[in-house]
């Protein structure tokens, strides 16, 4: 791994791929309880609605987007093997901010705070 390359320390642990776990047909359905690196489809795998799985920073935050071409914003997920959501997921409150990728099952968390 390349030295200069600014990888948090949760990267480096083992990775289990992202992958969808579920598919639940509304969003009251999304159970309180993930399995980590899960993530719950509300729809179905061929028209999702919504994603749904909680933050990789590990704080307990859920996330919840849109995954609905006729809304905006929309992500596109893949929903067979390793999860690839685009685009980033960037997620603010009053704690902080969360800004990543999830792509072929794997985190990459982006950084930018020194340049807002
Ligand atoms: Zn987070």
């Amino acid at each position: 791994m390349a030295d200069n390359l600014d990888i948090s320390w949760w990267q480096r642990l083992p990775v289990h791929g992202w992958r969808i776990v579920g598919v639940v047909e509304s969003a009251d359905e999304i159970p309180q309880k993930l399995p980590r690196n899960g993530a719950v489809l509300v729809g179905t795998r061929t028209y999702p609605k919504w994603i749904a799985f909680d933050c990789p920073c590990r704080s307990g935050h859920r996330i919840l987007l849109n995954a609905d071409k006729a809304r905006r914003p929309y992500w596109s997920v893949t929903t067979q093997g390793n999860l690839t959501i685009y685009p980033s997921i960037d997620y603010r409150d009053a704690n902080g901010r969360c800004h990543f990728f999830i792509r072929n099952g794997r985190i990459t968390w982006a950084y930018g705070r020194d340049d807002e």
